[in-house]
């Protein structure tokens, strides 16, 4: 096994051999399929299990619905300080998970800490959001009543997520559950089990100290497609999360609807800039490079499609160009380095295919193809692509999960707007305009119709305090910050009457 990972692995102190199930603090060896764990870094196998079976996610789900029946009653304030520990846990192990983030998902350190600290960053609110699940007192309309709403822990959950975020995703909404009560069963990507099994470790760690929180609430089952899809169709588990593509979004929410469960989608995203005449071109340019090649163009925020006013649109092109060109591409794991590898060779031809499909429907493309010198062998390495291209182009519909930047030219807002918005997925948006009309206008009703909607800063890159999440296609989810924990729980609306009265609601008289 690599050098760094096995490190990072025993400090972690993860169980090994390592095993396709943990419920609680046991290790279960997985009864499914073989799984090779290789780094997109070069290529090498950096692990080998056994996944879980569907009879074991099934055991899984069991024990977090028997964990649930205690967990629920816990004040909401004491399971906010099993979350407080578990975030102390992850700050001082932040640099083994970002080793493994880094070797897993071929994120560069900085982006790899970076999510290890959106984990932490979630645990904090959640911590404070255990003393904020507050509800609502309505003014009754019949006197010496109260009327009031109380939420409650809606039960255990389902977690799948995506290879781009092997983590932090995870934690958004794990943080959450807990302070709310429920507990959580999590299937990461096939791709990145290594650091999800390192957080089921470090949540051990954490109820050594906690002998009174059943250890169920957090289970993990390694699994693929089979596994997600025998969580969703569990009616034990009320809530799914599910983190992903478009296709696989699509699948669980009908899986989960046909038993009407409750899910909360985070799908793919085809995300916009626009960057008007009076934009600050150097801040422009930044704000694109990085949304667009970071985590070498492999986020759900990524930008996608620059939308460039007419007359500004060579500059910032030029500008473009001339930057991508000194771009650091390699090793994400050296120093200085910008772009890491794309996670797979099918990611590569994914990239190879749309530049295609781009050049055939008329686009010029600038950049792309494969990077062979100064990167290790064995790992997928691009150079990102520049695209012009017409409106109409289709390519223009579809994420490609690559750096790939389309750009496109406006000359009226309006029109800006309407092709910002003509994709079928919503996630993250952004204008770069010092006009403050203009601003308000992409922010307003008749703006952006996305989830995340940002003035003079990239696409991607939230923070945790906000819902996240978008619109259409992206699948209508919200998780993370704000009231997105009123997904997790469930609301009762109590009538009290504390009168020897019966008066009956809308005046309604039934005299027996
Ligand atoms: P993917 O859809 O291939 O896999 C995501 C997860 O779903 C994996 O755990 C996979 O095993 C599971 N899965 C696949 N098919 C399933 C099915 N039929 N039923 C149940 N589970 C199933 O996605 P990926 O390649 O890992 O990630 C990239 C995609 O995720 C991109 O489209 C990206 O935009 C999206 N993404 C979205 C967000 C967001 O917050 N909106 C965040 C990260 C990634």
């Amino acid at each position: 096994m690599n050098k760094s990972v096995q490190t990072a692995l025993n400090n972690l102190a993860v169980h090994q051999p390592l095993a396709g199930l943990a419920i609680g603090t046991q290790w279960h060896p997985g009864q499914g399929t073989p799984l090779k764990i290789n780094s997109p870094i070069d290529g090498t196998e950096l692990a080998q299990l056994t996944m879980a079976s569907p009879e074991q996610t099934d055991a899984a789900i069991d024990a977090a619905s028997a964990a649930y029946r205690d967990w629920r009653c816990v004040p909401a304030p004491v399971r906010g300080e099993f979350v407080r520990q578990f975030g102390m846990q992850l700050r001082a192990h932040k640099a083994d998970l970002a080793t493994l983030v880094s070797w897993e998902a071929g994120k560069i350190t900085q982006e790899s800490l970076g999510e290890v600290q959106e984990m932490i960053d979630i645990c904090d609110f959640a911590v404070g959001l255990s003393r904020q699940l507050y509800g609502k007192t309505i003014a009754s309309e019949r006197p010496n009543h109260r009327l009031a709403e109380q939420w409650h822990p809606l039960g255990p959950m389902g977690v799948i997520s995506a290879f781009n975020f092997p983590v932090a995703v995870w934690a958004w909404n794990a943080a959450i559950a807990w302070v709310c009560g429920d507990p959580v069963v999590w299937k990461p990507s096939e791709k990145t089990p290594l650091t999800a099994i390192a957080c089921q470790a470090l949540f051990a760690k954490t109820l050594a100290d906690n002998p009174d929180v059943p250890p169920a609430i957090s289970s993990l089952v390694i699994g693929g497609a089979d596994i997600g899809h025998r969580l969703s169709s569990s009616p034990a588990l009320p809530l799914i999360s599910a983190t992903g593509s478009i296709p696989m979004g699509r699948a669980v929410a009908q899986t989960v609807a046909s038993r009407l469960g409750r899910s909360l989608l985070e799908l793919g995203g085809n995300n916009g800039m626009i960057v008007a005449p009076s934009a600050d071109i150097e801040l422009a340019v930044r704000a694109a490079t990085f949304s667009a090649v970071g985590t070498c163009g492999q986020r759900c925020t990524s930008l996608r499609r620059l939308i460039v006013h007419e007359s500004i649109a060579d500059q910032l092109r030029d500008a473009l160009l001339e930057v991508y060109k000194r771009l650091p591409i390699g090793d994400p794991t050296a120093e200085g380095t910008l772009i890491g590898p794309l996670i797979d060779e099918s990611a590569g031809h994914a990239m190879d295919e749309a530049l295609s499909a781009a050049k055939e429907q008329g686009g010029t493309v600038h950049g792309g193809g494969r990077v062979a010198e100064g990167v290790p062998s064995g790992g997928v390495y691009v150079r990102p692509a520049l695209v012009e291209i017409s409106a109409e182009a289709p390519i223009l519909q579809q994420e490609t999960f690559a750096p790939i930047l389309y750009l496109l030219r406006y000359e009226q807002l309006d029109e800006a707007i309407e092709l910002h918005n003509g994709v079928p997925q919503g996630l993250s948006s952004a204008i770069l305009t010092q006009d403050v009309r203009e601003a308000e206008r992409f922010c307003s009703p008749s703006g952006s119709d996305c989830g995340i909607v940002n003035v003079n800063i990239g696409t991607s890159g939230a923070e945790i305090g906000g819902a996240f999440g978008g619109e259409k296609e992206t699948g209508g989810g919200r998780e993370s910050g704000s009231d997105a924990w009123k997904l997790y729980m469930r609301r009762a609306t109590n009538t009290v009457n504390y009168s020897d009265e019966l008066p009956l609601a809308q005046g309604i008289r039934f005299d027996i």
